[in-house]
Parts: C-alpha cells; sequence; structure tokens
C-alpha cells in the first residue's frame, strides 16, 4: 500500500522572503504595455526600438560571461540588478537563443526529493512565477500541472515519499489514485492490454512550462537596458592568464579584460574549461526533442511516464512536444540518432495509443553535460577569477532563474548562495553527491 500523503496544509513557505523587485519593473528605455502597443499599431512610423543593444566590445569589463543562453543571460541580468554590477559583458559565439535554451522541452517544476535541489528548483519556481513582471516580457510560463505516472505499488511508494519530502519543505504536491488520473488524463491506455498499467500518479500543480525563446529573449532585453553588452556572433578561443589567475579572455573580436570571468556555456562547459587547464568531471550528450503535428486540444498538463524517461505536453500551436533519455555515447553534433526516435515513440504509443496515428512533425537534440551525480555546478574553480556554472543535463531549462541568481551572488561576492553551496566542484571530494535520479555513477541512465 501506498504510504499516505501527508494532508497537513499547504503555503509556499519563501525560501528568500524578500523578492523584493520581482513585482518591480526594470526601468526600461521602452515598456512595453498595452498602451505602447496601442501607440505603435496607430503610429506606424514610429518602429519598436531593438529588443537589446548590438555593441561592439569594449577592451575591458568587470565581469564577463562566456555563453548567451539563458543560464548567462540570467547570470548577467541578476548582477547588474541584484549588485549593481553593470560592466558586464555576454559573449555569444551564435546568436541569442541558438543554444540549449531554445531546443528544449519548456517544461518547469520544483518536484526534486534530495535536500539541496529541493530547495533550488522551488526557488527558481517562485522566480518563474513572478518573471514576466520582473522582466516586463512576458515568457508565458502556463502552470498547467504536471503529473508523474506510477505503475505498481513500489512506485507509488516512491511518489509518496516524494510528495511528502515537498511538503515538508512548503512544496505543492498531492498523490492521485488510478480513478483520480484517468479523470485528468482519459486519453491514456487503462485497458487490460495496456503494456504498463497505471496504478496512481502525483501531481505538482504549479509545475507547467514556459515559452523558451521569451526567457532568452527577456532577460537579454532586461539586461542590456541595465547596461549589460550582448556580444553576439562572437567565439571565446581562448583565457589569458597572468601568474595563474585568468585575467581576461581571447574572442574572434579580439582579445578582452576582465576582473572575473564567468563560463557558462551548457554543453561545451569541459572543453571550455580545458582552455584554462581544468579538467570537469563532465561528458557532453545529446537529448532530443520531437514535436507532432498539430492537433486539437489533448493533453492539458504536462505528463511524465513512470515505467522509462519520457514526458510529454501539448504545444499553444497544437503540437505534441515530447522527449525521452539522452542518447547514450558522447556527441557534439546537435543531430538526434534514430534508435532513440524509436524508444520515445514507443513511450509514447504504449501510454497514449491514439497518438500511433499521428505524424512526427520534427526533431533535433541538444548538448547537454553530464555530471557524475546528473546534478549542476555552480561555484568558483581552483583558478583565481574563473567561475563556471554547468553541468545542467535535464533539469537546466527550469533552473535558469535560480542559478542565474545564485551564480550572480557568487561571481559578485566570490563566496557561495547559500541555495548553491551544495553545487560545487569538490562535493565528488567530500561524498556530497546529490544523486537525486538514484542511478549513481551512470552517466547515460541519469
Ligand atoms: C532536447 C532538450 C530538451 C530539454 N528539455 C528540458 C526541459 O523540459 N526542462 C528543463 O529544465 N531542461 C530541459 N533541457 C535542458 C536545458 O535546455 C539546458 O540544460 C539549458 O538550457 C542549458 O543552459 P543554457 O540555456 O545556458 O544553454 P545554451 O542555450 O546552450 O547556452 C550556452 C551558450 O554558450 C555558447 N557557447 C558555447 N561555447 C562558446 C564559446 N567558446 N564562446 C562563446 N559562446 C559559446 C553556445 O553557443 C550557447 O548559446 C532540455 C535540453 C534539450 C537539449
Amino acid at each position: 500500500m501506498p504510504v499516505a500523503i501527508d494532508s497537513r496544509r499547504v503555503s509556499h513557505v519563501p525560501i528568500i522572503p524578500a523578492l523584493k523587485h520581482q513585482f518591480g519593473f526594470p526601468a526600461l528605455a521602452k515598456r512595453y504595455s498595452a498602451l505602447s502597443l496601442l501607440r505603435h499599431a496607430l503610429l506606424p512610423s514610429s518602429p519598436w526600438p531593438r529588443a537589446w543593444r548590438s555593441p561592439a566590445p569594449k577592451s575591458s569589463y568587470d565581469v564577463v560571461i562566456i555563453g548567451g543562453g539563458g543560464h548567462g543571460l540570467a547570470t548577467a541580468y541578476y548582477l547588474a540588478a541584484n549588485h549593481g554590477i553593470k560592466n558586464v559583458a555576454v559573449i555569444e559565439r551564435g546568436y541569442i537563443g541558438s543554444g540549449n535554451v531554445g531546443r528544449n522541452t519548456t517544461i518547469v517544476r520544483s518536484n526534486y526529493m534530495i535536500g539541496g535541489n529541493t530547495k533550488f528548483f522551488e526557488f527558481s519556481l517562485q522566480l518563474w512565477e513572478g518573471l514576466s513582471h520582473t522582466l516586463n516580457f512576458n515568457v508565458m510560463l502556463s502552470q498547467r500541472g504536471q503529473i508523474g505516472l506510477a505503475h505498481n505499488p513500489s512506485q507509488m511508494d516512491v511518489l509518496a515519499r516524494k510528495g511528502n519530502i515537498m511538503r515538508l519543505h512548503g512544496i505543492d504536491a498531492e498523490l492521485l489514485d488510478r480513478g483520480q488520473v484517468m479523470k485528468l488524463l482519459p486519453y491514456l491506455d487503462y485497458s487490460d492490454a495496456a503494456r504498463f498499467p497505471v496504478v496512481g500518479g502525483i501531481i505538482q500543480q504549479r509545475a507547467g512550462t514556459v515559452r523558451h525563446d521569451a526567457v532568452a529573449w527577456g532577460y537579454a532585453r532586461a539586461a542590456s537596458d541595465l547596461g549589460v553588452d550582448i556580444i553576439e556572433n562572437c567565439e571565446m578561443t581562448g583565457f589569458t592568464m597572468e601568474q595563474g589567475k585568468v585575467t581576461g579572455i581571447e574572442t574572434t573580436k579580439g582579445p578582452i579584460r576582465a576582473g572575473k570571468t564567468a563560463i557558462a556555456v551548457a554543453g561545451h562547459s569541459s572543453h571550455v574549461a580545458a582552455k584554462a587547464g581544468l579538467r570537469l568531471p563532465v561528458e557532453s550528450h545529446l537529448l532530443q526533442a520531437f514535436v507532432s503535428e498539430p492537433i486539437k486540444p489533448l493533453i492539458h498538463h504536462v505528463v511524465s511516464f513512470g515505467a522509462e524517461l519520457f514526458y510529454i505536453s501539448q504545444s499553444d500551436k497544437g503540437g505534441l512536444v515530447f522527449g525521452g533519455h539522452i542518447d547514450g555515447f558522447n556527441n557534439y553534433t546537435q543531430r538526434g540518432q534514430l534508435p532513440k526516435i524509436q524508444t520515445v515513440a514507443e513511450c509514447a504509443v504504449s501510454l497514449i495509443p491514439a497518438v500511433s496515428r499521428l505524424r512526427l512533425l520534427r526533431h533535433w537534440a541538444g548538448i547537454m553535460d553530464m555530471t557524475p551525480d546528473g546534478a549542476p555546478f555552480i561555484c568558483g574553480t581552483p583558478i583565481p577569477n574563473l567561475y563556471l556554472d554547468g553541468g545542467w543535463c535535464y533539469q537546466g531549462f527550469k533552473a535558469i532563474p535560480a542559478s542565474g541568481w545564485t551564480f550572480a551572488h557568487t561571481v559578485a561576492k566570490g563566496e557561495a548562495h547559500e541555495l548553491n553551496r551544495c553545487f560545487s566542484l569538490d562535493r565528488f571530494e567530500k561524498g556530497g553527491e546529490l544523486d537525486d535520479h538514484g542511478a549513481g555513477n551512470w552517466n547515460y541512465k541519469q
């Protein structure tokens, strides 16, 4: 029998009580509002200004961030907004949104079990809840609820334990029996022939999806407005070092000096860090995403299969958006492999037989950092003036606000924030692994 979930009323315990600028607005040159929309509609001769500036790089900055994905841009924004450090450059080798921040399945949630993860991801979800106001940019947060399914009684026990841990941290979670799942998800296979019978599930109502491009554009616009230089089409090619310290970077647009340098390059962390002589415990793997042809509204939640790693939701355009495990071998191609398409399609059909009649519209892959415990690094490094935000695998999109907030704190103050203390590089020496998935030291299983 599954353990009953703790029935005490859940109230959201603010992890950081003073999210004071959550409902304030950055001083944007051009605020987006219903009135400004009307003015531009009536006066087409006054064009919208560019969302962010496109400056040439200066010769020197207080902080240079390598990588203009979600993490790099959020870090730049919080450095300026929370710490007043505005002489900052974000160096992006492609265009904003060209990396994983624009390639993911957009799921945000905070249903993690292990101490450090639980608080960190709940803080991130709280930041997501106010982000459109904070950035004056609609990031299209859709709190449609995420349902994790159980296919046997022992999985129900695990879900109950997870739910209890979440509720003890003030995070919303409700255990669902089979009848409740049938009401919410009538399209699953409940027949006697179902390969994986559904016995119940767990829902986090506040979880859901966020429009990924909008996150990159919103942070870029707000950071640029606070004075951050966003340098696109500029690749970092090496570090400049003096007496063992990082003093700047070499780029395809020339050298840039930096008081502090921060790496936020997602799937490229290991070879960027290697340029400073730092060997990271990171492997790079592909993760694929899939979108079907559009159909009428069918799936109103984010649904996660319990028998394999498989998750599915429906986009506003009607496409079913889904994904599974990483491809399982090291790769930098950003192109997915056929065997994974088959596994993911098998999961989709065994869970929702009706999708067997749909056509796959497109699929793509992103390069993911995998660490030995599946948890990230948000920390300083053994090299003075060099900081690292990396190791983001499946959880890296939902983490963007909290990662940016805590990494900015670490870069600004040279010390860990209470929420990223556990994400250090030396945790493996000290027995501080955060193995939430319970997969042990098997990167490809996480
Ligand atoms: C298919 C897929 C589905 C996913 N689904 C989810 C999900 O549903 N929920 C979730 O939480 N997470 C998800 N993730 C994970 C998440 O997207 C990533 O972990 C996260 O986006 C990584 O951080 P980022 O946004 O900063 O990365 P990126 O956007 O990749 O940013 C890193 C940037 O660094 C740049 N760069 C690299 N090297 C250099 C250099 N030398 N010089 C200058 N710039 C450089 C790159 O061009 C890139 O733009 C998914 C990932 C993939 C691939």
